[in-house]
């Protein structure tokens, strides 16, 4: 069984309820939906229509200016209310581009990751650019379970997390499995195993040779492109990233 740890099941322009069928008809049996300003009522109605579905509640980082003070107080009444709620995310920074306020991102991101400290919860990360920030900022919450999602950072980074935070995941999609993605290529063959996740992101970056939207029913075909580059086959990664997914998100 495949557990799809990050998507965005709720875009309901791109993707459908027919895309989580045969996704589940495949074998992914666990999905975790990632929020992007709170959480959507499209991700409360999926997660509540299908076992297989878990949601997460947070603030994305570049999507800060499209929240005001009633956001936190809805992702804190999901995340205490709602038992298929098992992470806040997806949380973080971004520094790409030129107009963002890195100092309103480090504020947010702290007061998400007090929350999911204070509930006990798991956060997803999503990090571009701020590599020296996020460090800095995370090193203090060495208590939490962390998911680097669609992690692009070095190898010796990630070493430098592993360091301070007992409990970090890395995930990979689609851009891991490009024959010319060397950097993430070596992180995968230096993390130890029991670190790594596998996620699709659906319905943005899909695989190598696919055109958009990715889909969730691709996340096999990306995890046994993952298997390949460890050496490993298809099934023994299916088993690894299962029960890792399981310890990272606890469901
Ligand atoms: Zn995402």
């Amino acid at each position: 069984m495949w557990a799809d740890t990050h998507c965005h099941l709720d875009a309901k322009e791109e993707l459908n309820e027919n895309d989580i069928r045969q996704a589940i008809s495949k074998g992914v049996k666990r999905f975790a939906i990632a929020g992007v300003t709170g959480c959507s009522g499209e991700s409360l109605h999926l997660a509540k229509t299908y076992r297989e579905i878990y949601l997460m509640a947070g603030i994305h980082p570049l999507f800060i200016h499209k929240t005001d003070e009633t956001s936190m107080k809805h992702i804190q009444k999901i995340a205490t209310e709602n038992p298929k709620c098992i992470a806040i995310g997806e949380i973080g920074l971004d520094y790409y581009g030129k107009n963002v306020n890195r100092e309103k991102q480090k504020t947010v991101f702290r007061e998400q990751l007090e929350l999911a400290k204070g509930l006990g919860l798991s956060v997803s990360i999503h990090l571009r650019r701020a590599f020296p920030d996020f460090l800095e900022i995370i090193r203090n919450y060495s208590g939490l379970i962390v998911i680097m999602h669609m992690y692009s950072g070095s190898l010796e980074f990630a070493g430098q997390l592993l360091r301070v935070l007992p409990d970090i995941y890395f995930s990979f999609g689609g851009p891991a499995i490009r024959a010319n993605a060397h950097k993430a290529h070596k992180v995968l063959k230096g993390l130890p195993r029991e670190r790594i996740l596998v996620e699709t992101d659906s319905p943005d970056l899909p695989p190598p040779g696919m055109s958009p939207p990715n889909v969730p029913s691709n996340l096999p075909k990306i995890g046994a492109g993952l298997a390949t580059i460890l050496c490993m086959k298809p099934t023994e990664f299916e088993t690894l990233t299962w029960k890792n997914a399981k310890e990272a998100f606890r469901w």
